[in-house]
């Protein structure tokens, strides 16, 4: 069988059972009355035509091999390290943990959360700092996230502020683009003599620095505190295991990258970035944050807090623009500080130490000029004039070392070092190894604290119990592997095996992402092949991979039409135009890029209000820079004004933002870069198959026409050009092989099949379900694009029961629930994808009208709401088997409320969560065990306590 018929769920003979019902003839004619005309393209998509699996398997086998995987000593921020491989096949390859969406059910959501909430309490741990977030994207953009976090919390009026000269030139490059376009000066700074004279907000310190030397920094952040500035200390994790702690030092924050904590180089991602802060500052945090609080038995169980923060709620408001994370990575770190444990990471920190001695030692005896005393895992040389020679000397040898500059050269250790590593670039400089060593670091660096207490990083150290544990977490879990997840706007499809199996291979995991471009030729014809799909696909002139997420591709997308005004002596249009219905990141995206947004109505048919677009424009004459909107819209309908709207906008001299996260509606029926758009982001991460992970990782790629071309992300490390927007050139290159596997086996007609089928299946469940909770818009036709809202208000209204009551339900009928309230309160946006099959499909509307019949009994008093089984929901396999009993409805209904559930039923592990109580009472780290020991009346009050 072909590779499209695969991916798409639904055979021929189902896909002429759900045509007939809707009333088309065929599949082309119910595009053509779904898609407006005016957008259509005509000519079929210019790309390769689809590769069987095996094929494909070898082409990317033959692309890994133009890969050259060296011994990576160049360091700057990416370590290489071994990936426990029972985390790697149960855990970064298990369907389990990478198919899940991010945790905003959290009942269903209970093991993944444990594993962000168990990486959170080692990043407080060993930062000794009390609060640490549920990662961000990488290290760069966390000391830009802690830069903001740092002028939001300082009352100071200064708008500077301080980078360390030994921050990693990086996280200068990104800082320096980012600080720019909200008007916060940097000023990099030299600080062996201490912090230069005038006013700061904040200072970012970096520890080891860039150069590997190992500085005392405690007087420069008693000095910055005494002067009124914050600061952050941007640390090397695993260095913290042997040296003091930026908490321990009075830093206030902590951002670093948890990459070394068994996470492969991948090319530069994705990595898990981390933040951590002093109490006080837990409520500014950028990025989410698990904490603990209590099911409806008062049991402890783990949901995100402080929900109201994200960025959906607080738009132009908001702090951040992250949604899509690392959470995947993070918990991949985090349980490799479990299986490793306190002593195990302090053994493999001291490894690496005792190398770097070594290989300094080594050179000295050699006369080699070692120019800092005092380092962790790197050293600096200096040979005047030789730098180019040695590295060159070191890469035919098979090891990468850093050059620098024409007379220095960095040797970065890592878990991977070994003893012939350190004879062999010794080698290099005609050096030998010395009999004697001395290792260890002067009394006052050295971490004397402990840290890492909490059982969970004692008992799973063999791996038995680690392979237990993890399965463990994972059953607790609804991801694609039991069911379908119908969420709109997150295009929950499909993530074959075939797509994920390569990057996991030497050839795309071990590439470090400065290494000299002669070993990379593979990601780069890969990157090559992918930039020319997507921009085939979207219809626009170039596109840049770098971005690590949908928001950052937003970002980079502002950023550019903002220098594109600026190269035309048009500085001044800084006004971004909002429709009311955009996803939060949107907004949250313009104020970061220094724009002032302006909401834009919605009609009563869910479209843009024309008339009030034009009002808009009007009253902001000659300072329009842009209007940022989705299509087909976030109301899941293909609008017919689309070309209007970007018609007008271009006439006000605006550029055309459009969101790509719906793409899945589009792909080989229409192009944004043809129909009026400028600029777009992707979500790889949605339409093009790379797993949610729980949360992330994600890639969002900009694609823009022409003109804006020169304003694309550049590259970190070069001297001058546009900033990025990311640390690694590529940002998270590593899981590139999964979207170009994907267009490689659907080839043209294989993806424009699964736009089709993505929108018949997402009117079918719309005509399915309409009778029973009216679809709120449709668009030409009576049609909806690839998802349809359902709207559950005038239900609310007369029976009191919620979109949420509905969520909770569908978990006892083992699916995931759509998404919830977005982008209109009190519905459920339902997104089904190509790749459910029928049976799937209707299963899901069998469910959704049994709950239906569930409200209704609610409506007529046959059940109190409080006592119905949706406001009880979801039910828990203790309390259907506790012996009292004394609900309207009986146990077996409760659980198995259709016959499908009795075959493959799903148990949440915890009650209804109660999310209030989790704010009030924040708990960010990992409880005590005794909090979950069943004591005889688990009465709220007395809970209470043990969290406070
Ligand atoms: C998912 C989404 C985003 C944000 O993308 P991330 O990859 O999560 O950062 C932006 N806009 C819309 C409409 C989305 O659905």
């Amino acid at each position: 069988m072909n590779f499209p018929a695969r991916h798409i769920g639904p055979d021929a003979r189902e896909t002429a059972h759900m045509l007939r019902r809707l009333g088309y003839r065929d599949l082309d004619q119910l595009i053509d009355a779904a898609v407006p005309d005016q957008i259509r393209i005509t000519e079929p998509l210019d790309l390769p035509a689809a590769r069987d699996e095996d094929r494909v398997l070898s082409d990317l086998r033959t692309l890994a091999d133009r890969n050259r995987p060296r011994v990576q000593m160049i360091g700057l921020g990416y370590y290489d390290t071994v990936t426990p491989a029972v985390l790697r096949r149960n855990m970064l390859e298990s369907p389990a943990w990478y198919t899940a969406y991010t945790p905003y059910q959290p009942e269903i959501s209970q093991g993944r959360l444990e594993a962000l909430l168990t990486f959170q309490t080692m990043i407080q741990d060993l930062t000794a700092l009390p609060i640490a977030g549920a990662s961000l994207l990488d290290e760069a953009s966390a000391v830009m996230e802690a830069v903001l976090l740092m002028r939001r919390a300082n009352k100071t009026k200064s708008s500077r502020v301080i980078l360390d000269a030994e921050c990693l030139p990086q996280t200068i490059a990104l800082v320096r683009g980012r600080a720019r376009a909200v008007g916060i000066d940097v000023e990099v700074a030299e600080l062996s003599d201490g912090l230069p004279d005038g006013d700061a907000f904040g200072v970012v310190l970096q520890a080891p620095g860039a150069s590997g030397v190992v500085r005392d920094l405690a007087e420069l952040i008693a000095d910055a505190a005494a002067r009124g500035m914050l600061t952050t200390v941007a640390a090397d994790l695993l260095s913290l295991t042997l040296l003091r702690a930026p908490g321990e030092l009075g830093a206030d924050i902590a951002v670093g990258s948890a990459q070394r904590f068994g996470v492969p180089l991948f090319f530069g991602g994705p990595h898990a970035g981390y933040l951590s802060v002093r109490a006080g500052l837990e409520r500014m945090l950028p990025g989410r944050l698990v904490g603990v609080s209590l099911d409806a038995e008062a049991k402890p169980a783990y949901r995100l807090a402080l929900q109201t923060r994200e960025q959906h709620i607080r738009r132009d408001k908001a702090t951040s623009n992250i949604c899509t994370a690392q959470a995947l990575l993070a918990n991949v770190a985090a349980m490799y500080a479990a299986y490793h444990g306190p002593d195990g990471l302090r053994a493999i920190a001291t490894r690496i130490h005792r190398h770097a001695c070594a290989i300094a030692a080594g050179l000295r005896a050699a006369g080699h000029d070692v120019v800092h005393e005092r380092f962790f895992d790197t050293v600096l040389v200096r040979s005047r004039g030789a730098a180019q020679r040695f590295v060159a000397a070191a890469e035919a040898d098979g090891i990468n070392l850093r050059l620098v500059d024409s007379d220095h050269i960095g040797i970065a250790c890592d878990e991977r070092t070994t003893d012939d590593v350190v004879a062999r670039v010794l080698a290099v400089f005609d050096a030998s190894v010395q009999p004697a060593v001395t290792t260890g670091f002067p009394a006052e660096l050295v971490r004397t604290s402990t840290y890492l207490h909490h059982p969970v990083f004692h008992e799973h150290r063999s791996e038995t119990a680690m392979l237990r544990f993890l399965r463990e977490l994972s059953d607790k879990d609804l991801a694609l592997d039991r069911s379908m997840i119908p969420l709109g706007s997150c295009t929950m499809k499909l993530n074959s095996a075939v797509e994920m199996e390569p990057i996991s291979w030497p050839g795309f995991a071990g590439i470090h992402p400065y290494a000299p471009a002669g070993q990379t030729k593979g990601y780069l014809a890969l990157i090559a092949d992918l930039e020319g799909w997507l921009a085939e696909i979207t219809g626009y002139d170039r596109v840049s991979l770098q971005p690590n997420a949908g928001s950052q591709g937003e970002l980079a997308g502002l950023l550019a039409i903002k220098a594109y005004h600026s190269s035309r002596g048009e500085s001044h249009r800084d006004v971004c135009l909002i429709p009311q219905s955009a996803h939060g990141t949107n907004a949250a995206s313009a104020v970061l890029a220094g724009m002032r947004v302006v909401v834009v109505g919605t009609a009563a048919n869910g479209n843009i209000d024309i008339a009030d677009l034009r009002a808009k424009l009007a009253a902001h004459d000659g300072s329009v820079g842009a209007i940022m909107l989705t299509y087909p819209s976030t109301h899941g309908v293909y609008e017919n004004d689309i070309t209007t709207v970007c018609d007008l906008v271009h006439a006000a001299g605006g550029q055309v933002y459009v969101d790509g996260a719906n793409l899945n509606a589009l792909v080989g029926l229409a192009k944004p870069g043809r129909f009026g758009g400028d600029v777009s982001h992707l979500n790889l991460h949605k339409t093009f198959c790379i797993p949610h992970g729980g949360g992330g990782p994600g890639v969002g790629p900009v694609a823009v026409r022409a003109h804006l071309a020169p304003f694309l992300p550049g590259d970190p490390l070069a001297e001058d050009g546009p900033a990025p927007v990311s640390a690694a050139n590529y940002g998270s290159a590593g899981i590139l092989p999964i979207t170009w596997a994907y267009l490689a086996l659907m080839g043209p007609d294989g993806l424009t099949a699964a736009t089709k089928s993505a929108v018949l299946a997402a009117n079918y469940l719309a005509d399915a379900l309409t009778e029973h909770y009216p679809v709120l818009y449709t668009g030409p036709a009576g049609l909806v694009a690839h998802e349809c809202i359902l709207d559950l208000r005038a239900l609310t209204k007369a029976t009191g029961v919620t979109a949420e009551d509905v969520a909770k339900r569908l978990i006892d009928y083992g699916f995931h629930a759509p998404t919830l309230s977005f982008p209109v309160n009190g519905t459920l946006m339902v997104e089904p994808t190509e790749s459910e099959n029928l049976a799937e499909l209707d299963r899901f509307i069998e469910a959704m009208i049994a709950i239906r019949h569930e409200i209704d009994q609610v409506g007529s008093g046959v059940w109190r709401l409080e006592q119905s089984p949706l406001r009880q929901a979801p039910h828990t396999a203790e309390q259907v088997t506790a012996p009292d009993w004394d609900l309207p409805y009986d146990r077996q209904y409760a659980v198995y409320p259709v016959d499908a559930v009795r075959r493959n039923k799903y148990w949440p592990p915890v009650r209804r969560i109660d999310g209030v109580h989790g704010d009030r009472n924040l708990v960010c780290s990992c409880p005590a065990p005794e909090a979950f020991e069943i004591t005889d009346a688990p009465a709220v009050s007395d809970r209470e306590e043990v969290f406070a």
